[in-house]
């Protein structure tokens, strides 16, 4: 159930609110509007009673929420979510650019991509340091040195750090290097690790497991928000299909449909989506022409010699043209970079 406050409601009054979800044993998960404040309520087996909070004083109503997803969904906040990472909007008005390469090699490699995808317009950078690699021979990513090269980035270029953390146990340090923690594909639904991540105070980029539903990926990213880390923000970065000559099947569909059931970020990954370094910039276009909140593109200074997704992977240049045209789309639909 959702508790909407007045829009005149006073802090006495929320708090009021709050103690009596508490009171019943339930979760209150306050959440500020741009007009009022609404008090999300979980915990409940059943139907909660709406009648012991439409009296009370500053309340205006109290709504059942009918999606199984409840504070992530658009029923429960109207307005888009923008995720502050240090001051760099993630999600609103604006498109979010990240990009760099899929696994951080060495200091060079990475540098020379931080600075190139600063100087194209790219506020965040992304670099895989612990890998999920398909096979156990394949390069499996630098590890903590990995994460102390992005870091250093960070420091020469002022990008934000966008990083994969794999598993609980590395957890603490990720988060430490981290300025956002990427969730793979594979890990959509680690449910111990969605409930360690809602523990801590991070920006999550929460990506689309290869066979998951639109319902079953927004329940994963309540299982984060339900406990308390409210920054989530939503990856489309493909899923499998029967198609065979792409690498994966980039669902715009979902683009639209995630805009109007949930008020979270969403990026679309045409990376990973489609897998062909040609035809990538045409899915980024995509993307932020189907409304999406930003795009996050595998950048490599030199793809031939990448250690993983180099066919995937744009060089420099070809980043910079896409995000010439990707400031032209943007301005098509209304959104700025
Ligand atoms: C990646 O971003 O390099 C990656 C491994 O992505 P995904 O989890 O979507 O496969
Ligand atoms: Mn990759």
């Amino acid at each position: 159930m959702l508790v909407v406050m007045k829009p005149n409601a006073t802090q006495a009054e929320i708090e009021a609110v709050v103690e009596k979800i508490r009171a019943l044993g339930l979760t209150p998960h306050p959440i500020p509007g741009a007009e009022r404040v609404a008090i999300g309520i979980t915990g409940n087996k059943g139907a909660v009673d709406p009648e012991p909070f439409t009296t009370m004083s500053g309340v205006a109503d109290a709504l059942r929420v009918s999606q199984p997803f409840k504070l992530v969904s658009r029923e429960v906040k109207g307005e888009d979510s923008v995720i502050d990472v240090g001051g760099v909007p993630l999600g609103g008005p604006a498109i979010t650019v990240m990009a760099g390469p899929c696994s951080v090699e060495s200091r060079e490699q990475l540098l020379e991509a931080a600075h190139a995808v600063k100087r194209a317009g790219a506020r965040f950078l992304r670099g895989g340091a612990f890998k999920p690699r398909t096979s156990p021979y394949e390069f499996q990513g630098l590890g903590e040195e990995g994460l102390k090269l992005l870091a250093l980035a960070r420091e020469e270029t002022g990008l934000k750090v966008v990083t994969e953390v794999m598993d609980v146990e590395s957890l603490p340090m990720v988060a430490d290097y981290a300025d956002v923690l990427q969730i793979g594909a594979r890990n959509m639904q680690n449910y111990s690790l969605l409930k360690q991540l809602g523990t801590i105070r991070k920006p999550i980029l929460l990506k689309r497991g290869p066979a998951a539903t639109i319902k079953e990926w927004l329940m994963a990213a309540e299982y984060v928000v339900s406990r308390g880390n409210y920054q989530v923000a939503l990856c489309e970065r493909g899923i499998r299909t029967f198609e065979t000559m792409t690498r994966n099947t980039l669902d715009l569909n979902a683009v639209p449909i995630l805009k109007s059931l949930t008020h979270l970020p969403v990026i679309v990954d045409p990376s990973h989506g489609i897998g062909l370094r040609a035809h990538v910039p045409a899915m980024a276009r995509a993307g932020v022409a189907a409304g999406a909140d930003g795009i996050i593109v595998e950048v490599h200074p030199r793809p031939e010699k990448a250690l993983s997704d180099g066919q995937q992977s744009l060089t420099p240049p070809e980043f910079e043209e896409l995000m010439r045209q990707v400031r032209v789309i943007a301005g098509a639909v209304g959104r700025s970079i």
